[in-house]
This record gives C-alpha cells, structure tokens and sequence, in this order.
C-alpha cells in the first residue's frame, strides 16, 4: 500500500481558515513526499448534522482534493473493539468507575502530571469490581506501564511527554480519541500525521498506544495555528473566518487560498504549483495571526 498522509476534521461546525490552513498543510506535506491523501471524518463526538457536507465543498473549494473513499470514524467500530480486546488479553487495560469530578477532587499520586489520572480504580479487587459495577458503566482505561513516552516530530524535533492510564472507551461506549485516531491511521496505511500543534501534547499517548498494538509509529509534523489578535486560538467569534463568511465579503474560496498560501511564505496559485516552492524546513514556525479585514485586501 503506497503510504499516505491525512486530514481528519470533527464535523462539529465549518472549517475556519485555521483549519483549512492546517489541511493545505497536510496536503503539501503528503504530496510532496509521494504519498496519497486520504480524508476522515473524526465524528465519535460533537458530530453536528450537515457539517460534514459542508467542509468537503470547502476542502474542495480551496483546492485540497484526497483520494478514494472518505472514511468515517462511526463506521469503524468493529475496528477499535478489536484494538481493545487485544488490550485486554494483554492485560493492558482496566475498568474505571470514577466520575469527572471523583478525579478532580482525588489527590494525585507524587510526580504525576498535572490533569493525570490518579489511578484509583487501577487495583480494585474482584468485590470492589461487582459492588462499582452495579452503580454505574465503566470507562476502560489503559494501564500504561511508563509516564512520560519521547516521538521525534519533523518540526519540533525530539519531543517527551506524559502518559497516563488515559481513557479507550468512555462510559457511554463512545471510543475515546486517543484509542480511535491510533487504530485509524494504521489501518489506512497513514505513516505521516500532520495537525495542529495543539495535539503534539497528546502525541506521545498515542505513539505508546501504538507500541503496545504492535503498529508502526507514524512520521509526526505538528504545525503552528492560526490565532487571533489577542493570541488565542482562532474561532468562529473572532469574525469572517469561514469560507462563507468571507465569500459574503466578496472574498473568494480561491483568494482565501493564496492569503493562506502567503501565510506560508508560498506563492499564490494552485496548491500544485506551491508544491514546488514548499520546504518544512522553511515554514514559518510562529503562530500566524488572522486579523480578519487586514488579511483581506
Ligand atoms: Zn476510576
């Protein structure tokens, strides 16, 4: 299978120029390595009903085309039940009976990270199990057998960070993130993830995850985001940042990609023509910021 890189939106809303710069991204990264370029529909969660029609148009309008099928993460759950069972016989997992607030309230073992899990349904006994089950579902956890794992990432080099016993399945069954995006990439043949550098924290659970699945970990390039003039990460308050908020202002879906491709110090044109200006090693590695009507000229 030739290997390939990938964008993976949550249909939760329309695509902001943050996420389109991100998938113009992923694509130039794919392309200019030879690979193909598949899309997922990441839609476990905060699946919003027809925004997934809407972000294709607008991938496509901005020139980022994939290929074959589109895959959707609800279609798959054969899949991750498959990875959690292989977990289980490993012994690799546990069930988790706490609730948000038990964790926050519980005191966190010494030299855990900050937000991770404490641990304190990682040893229940066979009656502590039959009494917890009767009161409410349980989440499967991970028992990880580290805390902190290292990935090497294109533009941020050498990075380590914390693993926890994070959480495959949630309680209401919905697989987790963490578990689904790992499963994911392997079975579609995705040996290059490029996303936002927002995720790079929770990179290193997912390489573990792979390691302990026996799958290849894939090449890493985390990319700056599109922030607002405050610096914080751009959302849809922060003005015209949608395709059709800007098409209302006259701005088209094809100048909408050239300001994208500036941004990235590329020249305006088709995404193949930036191809063959486009260098990782020359991208911009600050965070870019959308100052919505100077952007637009
Ligand atoms: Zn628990």
């Amino acid at each position: 299978m030739t290997p390939a890189g990938r964008f993976a939106p949550s249909p939760s809303g329309e695509l902001h120029v943050g996420n389109l710069r991100t998938a113009i991204l992923a694509w130039l990264f794919a392309r200019s390595t030879g690979r193909r370029f598949l899309l997922r529909v990441e839609d476990l969660d905060r699946a919003r009903a027809g925004a997934e029609a809407v972000q294709l148009r607008d991938l496509a309008a901005i020139g980022v085309g994939w290929d074959g099928d589109v895959i959707r993460q609800t279609a798959r759950g054969a899949l991750y039940d498959d990875a959690i069972s292989r977990l289980q016989s490993a012994g690799l997992t546990y069930e988790c009976f706490c609730t948000r607030r038990e964790i926050q309230e519980a005191p966190s073992a010494p030299h855990a990270p900050q937000g991770a899990y404490p641990g304190t349904c990682r040893n229940l006994d066979a009656a502590e199990l039959e009494c917890k089950r009767s009161t409410r579902p349980a989440a499967i956890r991970l028992r990880a057998e580290l805390a902190e794992y290292s990935v090497h990432d294109v533009l941020h080099g050498a990075y380590t960070g914390a693993v926890d016993d994070f959480v495959l399945r949630r309680n209401d069954g919905v697989t987790a993130y963490n578990l689904a995006v790992v499963v994911d990439d392997a079975e579609q043949g995705i040996d290059q993830v490029v996303r936002g550098d927002d995720l790079l924290p929770s990179t290193p659970r997912q390489a573990y995850l792979a390691s302990l699945l026996n799958i290849p970990v894939p090449e890493y390039a985390h990319v700056p985001l599109v922030v607002n003039s405050d610096g914080a990460r751009l959302a849809k308050r922060d003005g015209a940042v949608t395709l059709a908020d800007l098409g209302a202002r006259g701005v088209s879906a094809a100048e909408v990609r050239n300001i994208l491709l500036d941004s990235l110090g590329l020249p305006p044109g088709t995404l193949e023509a930036a191809l063959d200006a486009f260098s990782p090693a020359a991208l911009p590695r600050e965070p870019w910021v959308w100052k919505d009507t100077v952007n637009i000229q």
